[in-house]
């Protein structure tokens, strides 16, 4: 029941608090913008609460764990327990730190934060909805608005999420016990991670995967080094092998496979987590109302974060691939400065990505493959981290890091690093991308020795003909 209706205005309406819309209330509110931030569920959106700070908490913490009962070749002889309620609570804490922060951001920035639903009522006016009886609705009138609405897990035919035998990731990160079995489906970025962390804790853990390898943007170079680590921890792969549907035994499930020569598979679990991509969030919003378009269920948006309608931005997930926070850093950062009359635009020339498996992906800008085909004649460099001194200190052996660059020019075109750290690895060969920086510029900075990072160095380096390590 609607009780009495206010309208205020604004020069800035962001729908949605998580990467997307909490960095463009910040930077409207850094622009002096009159900003008003509508958030329908928790600050932060998917990745502090549900997405990348859950599941990397989880992953540090297996990791430990892990590491220190497999140490055996440098003395240390060590059988660790894990209260996996213990480590739900930690990770409880850490997501409701990051939340309230984001929140004393927004209001720092001098934003009005408002709980509810938006949705649009017209071109330059949204709707604030509070479910629930006796709850009043507000109306605002807006200047500009920024869609940052995220997305939310796909779901497929006879695997609706029941928080009980089939699992979301949400669901999954939430779990308070270890379930003694686990089948994943869908071997991308969710599954992966997430396989590997319920795999160290205990669980046996199967990944069916409808086509021939996991991870399937990465190429077989990386996927290679991550697939056998996993392979080695205990999990069962099974590719070719597309979900089709489950049944409930009482005790535990078993889940049914499709495969091509019509054999079909089925795999018993106590739990099916299905992870098989994210689809974007525009029912939320009422789109029609502003004449909002939407394209393969995502909004389309120009270099400058702009939809359809000159004054409406669309930011994140909802904008559509790749589904990764730091993106939608960018764009909600992007739409506020446009907003402000900035002349900001959008380049994704060197978006980098990683996944936190063991050993760690972290890859940017092109492959050598992609240099090929957009037309450069590529030079590389890899140094495996077999040969890396610090690697080896690490106990790790596995993985390399490969520079591409053109080879006329030596500029960076790109980077693919497989091993510890190498999210972080990643991050140098992302600035030299951005700064165009040339293999020379690599080669001549003095790196810190002894340290992963070396590997960079040295790849470098090598394509020059110039690796003195390897
Ligand atoms: P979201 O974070 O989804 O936020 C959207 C917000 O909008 C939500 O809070 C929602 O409640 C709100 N909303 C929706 N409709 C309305 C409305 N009408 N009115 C008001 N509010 C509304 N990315 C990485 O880069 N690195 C990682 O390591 C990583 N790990 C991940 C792990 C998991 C398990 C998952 C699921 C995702 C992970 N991601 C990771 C992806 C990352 O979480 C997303 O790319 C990111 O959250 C997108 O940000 P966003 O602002 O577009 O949307
Ligand atoms: P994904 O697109 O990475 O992988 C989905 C996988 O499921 C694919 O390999 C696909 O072939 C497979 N699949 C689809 N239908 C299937 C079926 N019926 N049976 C068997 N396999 C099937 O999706 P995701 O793992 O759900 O992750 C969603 C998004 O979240 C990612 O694309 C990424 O943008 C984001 N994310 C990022 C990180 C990170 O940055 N480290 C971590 C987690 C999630």
């Amino acid at each position: 029941m609607v009780v009495g209706d206010v309208t205020t205005g604004t020069d800035v309406l962001v729908i949605g608090g998580g990467p997307g819309g909490y960095v463009a209330t910040i930077r409207a509110g850094q622009l002096d913008l009159d900003v008003t931030l509508v958030e329908m569920d928790s600050y932060g959106g998917t990745c502090l609460n549900y997405g990348c700070i859950p599941s990397k908490a989880f992953i540090s913490a297996t990791d430990i764990a892990h590491k220190a009962g497999d140490a055996e070749r440098m003395g240390i002889f060590a059988d660790p327990a894990v209260d996996m309620q213990g480590m739900v609570s930690w990770k409880d804490q850490l997501v409701t730190r990051l939340t309230k922060g984001v929140e004393s951001l927004c209001n720092g920035a001098g934003a009005t934060l408002i709980e509810g639903r938006a949705e649009f009522s017209g071109e330059n006016s949204a709707r604030i909805v509070q479910e629930g009886e006796g709850q009043g609705s507000e109306s605002i009138e807006f200047e500009h608005a920024v869609i940052a609405t995220g997305s939310r897990p796909i779901q497929i035919p006879n695997f609706e999420f029941d928080n009980e035998r089939i699992l979301s990731s949400r669901d999954a990160l939430a779990l308070e016990n270890v379930p003694d079995s686990m089948v994943v489906v869908g071997g991308g970025y969710i599954g992966m991670e997430l396989a590997t962390v319920f795999q160290k804790l205990g669980s046996d853990v199967t990944i069916v995967e409808q086509l021939d390898d996991i991870l399937p943007t990465y190429g077989e170079e990386v996927t290679e080094v991550v697939r056998k680590r996993a392979e080695s921890l205990g999990v069962d792969f099974h590719f070719g092998h597309a979900a089709a549907d489950w049944e409930d035994n009482e005790d535990d499930i078993t889940v049914h496979t499709d495969t091509e020569d019509g054999d079909g598979g089925t795999f018993d679990c106590e739990k099916c987590l299905v992870a098989v991509g994210r689809q974007p969030v525009t029912d939320t919003l009422n789109l029609d109302a502003a004449g909002i378009e939407t394209v393969q269920g995502r909004i389309d948006t120009d270099d400058r974060a702009r939809t359809n309608k000159e004054h409406i931005f669309a930011v994140g997930d909802v904008a559509g691939e790749p589904m990764l926070a730091h993106k939608a850093f960018k764009e909600g950062e992007v739409a506020a400065e446009v907003i402000a009359g900035e002349p900001a635009a959008l380049d994704y020339q060197a978006i980098p990505a990683a996944v936190f498996t063991d050993p760690e992906i972290g890859t940017v800008g092109m492959t050598e493959a992609d240099a090929e085909e957009a037309g450069f004649e590529p030079v590389v460099g890899k140094m495996p981290l077999r040969a890396s001194g610090r690697a080896l200190t690490l106990n790790e052996r596995e993985g390399f890091v490969k520079v591409v660059a053109d080879a006329e020019t030596e500029f960076v075109l790109g980077a693919q690093i497989v091993g510890p750290e190498a999210s972080e690895l990643v991050a140098e060969l992302a600035l030299a991308i951005e700064l165009g920086a040339t293999l020379e510029d690599v080669a001549a900075t003095i790196h810190v020795h002894p340290t992963l990072s070396e590997a960079v160095h040295e790849a470098a380096k090598g394509a020059r003909g110039q690796s003195i390590h390897y």
